[in-house]
This record gives C-alpha cells, structure tokens and sequence, in this order.
C-alpha cells in the first residue's frame, strides 16, 4: 500500500488548498471528499452568493438608472437566468480546482474518510470500501448550518442557506430568522429579486460584530428594498396551512404568514464520523482543537478551516492550510489572526480589517481616528454611490494602523488594501505619502490616513482627535 507524505480530509478551500501547495513542495499527497470538490464555500456559500449579489447589484443599478438618463421601462428580470448563471460560475471553478489538483498530481478518492489510526483512513461510498495509509493527515471537513428544533428543516418550506442556494425560483414570501451577515447578505438579494422578505434577529442589533454606523446604513437600505426588519424578537412556528407557514414573534401581536423560512443562524462544526475520539484527537467546545501550528492532540494530525471554529470565513481555511503544510513538511509556521480581512456582501458592502473601533477603545492604547465619507469621493459621486465611509485606527505613539472598516460601494476590495497596510506595519503617514490615481474609490483610504493627521485636502479642517 502506498504511503502518502499527507493526506487531506475534506476537498473545501481549506482542503484543497492544503493539498496543492503540499504537492508543490513535492509531497506525495491525496485528498478525499464525499461531496463535490470545493466545498462550502464553492457549492454552498461565498460563490453562489456572490453570483447573485452580483445580479441584484446590477437589477438594482438598472432600476435606479433614471439619474444617469437610462430609463429601464418594461425591464425583465428572469430568475431563472439569474440561477443558471450561478451555477455556470460555480461548475466552471469547480472544473477549475479539479484540473489544479491534477496538474499537481494530488489523487483524489471520492468518499467518505474515517480514521482507523493516526496513520491509517478507511474510505467508503456506497458498500465500496477502501483503505489508505499517510504519515500526516491535515482534517479540513468543515461546518454545517445551526438548525432550530423548531423548525425542522424539510428542504421546502423550511431551509437552512444550502437548500436556499440550490433552489431552482425564489418564493414569493420569506422570513430570514438570523440578522448576521449570511441572514443579511440573503435578504439583500432576495428583496432585489422581488420576494417580500422578513427579518428576524433576537439580538437588538443586525450584524453585532460590524462598525455600527455600517450596520446602520445596512439597515437603511434593507428597509428601503422592502425588507421588514424585526429586531429583538424570537420567533415560534404556530401553524402550517395550505402551503403556508404561520409564525408568531415574541412581544409582538401580528402573525406572520410565510411560503418560507429560512434558517440562518450560524454554523457548527462538522466533526461527526471520523473516528476523532477513537484514535485521541481532542475536541474543544465542540470543534476540533488546535494549537498555533494547526496541530490537534495527535501530533501527526492538523486541522484547519471552520471545524477549528476559529474564523468561519474560506480565506481563513485557505490560510490555516498553508500554515498547517509548512508544519507537516517539517516547518514551525505560527497562525496570527491579527490582520484578517472580513467582508459582507450586503447593500452596501462591508469591509473590516483588524480592531474595531470598540476592541481599539477596550484596547487602552492611544489611537487616532481618521475617516473619510464617499460622498466627498469624486468617482464615488460619478459612480451615484455616495453612501459610505472609509475609517482608519491609527497608533497615537508609533503610526501603525491598529484596524480598519468601510462600507459603501467595493468596500469589500477597499479593505485589501488596508489590510496590506498593516501586514507590512505601514505607519499611518506612510499611507498617506502613497500616490493614489485619481478619480478612484481607494483615494478614500490615503484621505482618511491624511484625515487622522489633521490634514486631509477634501474635508473641512479638523482638530487631531485623540481618544
Ligand atoms: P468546507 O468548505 O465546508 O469544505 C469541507 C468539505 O469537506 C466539504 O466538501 C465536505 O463534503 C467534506 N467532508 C466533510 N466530512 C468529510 C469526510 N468525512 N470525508 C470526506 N469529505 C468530507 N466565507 C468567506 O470567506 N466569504 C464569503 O463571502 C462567504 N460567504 C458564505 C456564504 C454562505 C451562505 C455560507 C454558508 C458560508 C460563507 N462563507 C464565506 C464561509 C465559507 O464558506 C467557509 O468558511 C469555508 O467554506 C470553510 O472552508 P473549509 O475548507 O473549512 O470547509
């Protein structure tokens, strides 16, 4: 029996990201998957969002062209286009990271992956079963959705966001229960589609981890496309009748009456049937635990992406999975989550990197505050987005940027940048010294830096606040 160098459990881009950049450094590497290569992120989650984000953004666009002189009258929007067109774009990069595996000569087995040992994996699909042998096992099998007892989750009246995205139309009537960012990405695009939607979030607040003024415009415009928003209530299902389900929220009097309820409440880790606790890889409030290198209790063992719970986001996974292959190879790689970029897809888009402004107040450290409104932003203006802001922390004593958020239109490319800016310890006057061509969106970001100096060209002058 072949021994691989590393054996990947979990095809998502945690795992096959593990998988290619093992097999670049000329390990002999396999990776095993029971679903379709790509995972979540590809199939069920940032891809297929994305795709339809990016047809809401354009519907939306077309019905607001009247100011630019483009009147849409007897516009047409075919869902079923909208559909076929995502899952193009998901068929096409699934081909895609196949081909890479195998230009990179990983082996694939599809199936299901069990441990027998620390060296040993069945494989099983159907009544085939298979065995294979690894000196390194990098586990990388994902989350699920959180699911209400409640709602029993039936993959038509009630669905968690992997039924919603594989639907074939949108309902007419939705309640959303879960206001975080998958909850408020879906209802974004589902109200541009034309479906009424509600929104429900126990917590006084949608997005609680997102700069407030962003959560604040997210909110706006939600409720401008329609979207009923229900804060601070929990929900119950009363009845079903005729296809329709009846909802009743706490401290409220209306019934709600839905074709749909969608589930979006988070995800867990998946961490069943693969023989964890049989062979002593420990579990850590319901994930699997790791330490800095990625490694679990069993030293020969990594685990990487959202079943560490860590950060639930794919480029987190992607990270992790490099982490993990340099320590496999024999390396000593640290994971530092300090400058991870988040970013929502809502209307508008969010972007956050590092601190908030909170964690940068609770911090004690000296910080100053530079921001920068889009409505001042000349391609921002051109653009007829001139709803937003870009905002900077910057380190009173020694200029290094401690976070950053935006939200408004490309935030979610606006915050690369930053990002860059504090993985390099660009100080905060280096960043506004760099030369931005003009008329662009990231202008925003050298005004903001210039803003936290007390200096920037296109706002009206200002102290130097220091917090
Ligand atoms: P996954 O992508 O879940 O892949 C795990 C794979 O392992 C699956 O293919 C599964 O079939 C396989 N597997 C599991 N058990 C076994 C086994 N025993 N044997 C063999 N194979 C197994 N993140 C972002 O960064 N940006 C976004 O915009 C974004 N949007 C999202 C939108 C939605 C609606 C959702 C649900 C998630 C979104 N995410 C987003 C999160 C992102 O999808 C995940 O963080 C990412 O997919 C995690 O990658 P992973 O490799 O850890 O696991």
């Amino acid at each position: 029996m072949v021994e691989f160098d590393i054996a990947v459990i979990g095809g998502g881009p945690g795992g096959y990201t593990a998988a290619i950049r093992a097999a670049q450094q000329g390990a002999c590497v396999c990776l095993i998957e029971k679903g379709k290569i790509g995972g979540t992120c590809l199939h069920r989650g940032c891809i297929p969002t994305k795709a339809f984000f990016s047809t809401a953004r354009l519907l939306d666009m077309v019905r607001d062209g009247a100011v630019h002189g483009v009147h849409a009258d007897g516009l047409r929007f075919d869902i079923e286009a909208a559909i076929q067109r995502k899952n193009k774009v998901v068929g096409k990069l699934e081909s895609g990271v196949e081909k890479l595996l195998a230009e990179n000569k990983v082996e694939i087995f599809r199936g299901a992956a069990t441990l027998e040992g620390t060296n040993r994996i069945r494989i099983h699909q159907g009544s085939v079963t298979g065995h294979i042998q690894a000196r390194n096992i990098i586990l990388a099998p994902g989350s699920k959705p959180i699911t209400l007892q409640a709602f029993p989750v039936d993959g038509k009246n009630i669905l968690t966001s992997e039924e919603f995205l594989a639907m074939d139309a949108f309902p007419e009537s939705l309640v959303i229960i879960g206001g975080g960012y998958i909850g408020c990405e879906l209802a974004g695009i589902a109200a541009v589609f034309g479906t009424k939607v509600v929104l429900v979030e126990k917590m006084p607040e949608l997005l609680a981890l997102s700069d407030p003024q962003a959560v604040k415009e997210v909110e706006r415009q939600l409720v401008a496309k329609g979207v009923d928003i229900r804060k601070g209530a929990e929900v119950a299902l009363q009845g079903r009748d005729a296809g329709k389900l009846q909802l009743r929220l706490s401290g409220q009097e209306d019934i709600l009456e839905t074709d749909m309820v969608l589930c979006a409440l988070g995800r867990r880790p998946n961490t069943e049937n693969l023989g964890l606790e049989e062979i002593g890889v420990k579990l850590e409030n319901g994930a699997i635990g790791v330490d800095s290198h990625m490694r679990t209790s069993v030293p020969n063992i990594f685990a990487i992406g959202d079943v560490t719970n860590k950060i639930q986001l794919a480029h987190v996974a992607s990270y992790q999975a490099e982490i993990a292959v340099k320590n496999a190879l024999g390396g000593t790689a640290e994971a530092d989550y300090r400058v991870i970029p988040s970013t929502i897809f809502t209307f508008p888009e969010i972007g956050q990197v590092g601190l908030t402004e909170r964690q940068c107040h609770e911090s004690g450290r000296d910080f100053q505050t530079g921001w920068f409104p889009f409505q001042a932003s000349g391609k921002a203006l051109c653009d007829g987005k001139e709803r937003g802001m870009v905002k900077l922390f910057a380190d009173t004593r020694d200029g290094t940027i401690m976070g950053a958020s935006a939200h408004g239109e490309e935030a979610a490319t606006l915050i690369s940048e930053l990002a860059v800016a504090m993985q390099t310890g660009t100080t905060v006057s280096q960043l506004a010294e760099v030369v931005h061509s003009h008329p662009t969106l990231p202008e925003m970001i050298k005004e903001a830096a210039d803003d936290a100096l007390g200096r920037a060209v296109h706002k009206v002058p200002r102290k130097v606040r220091k917090n």
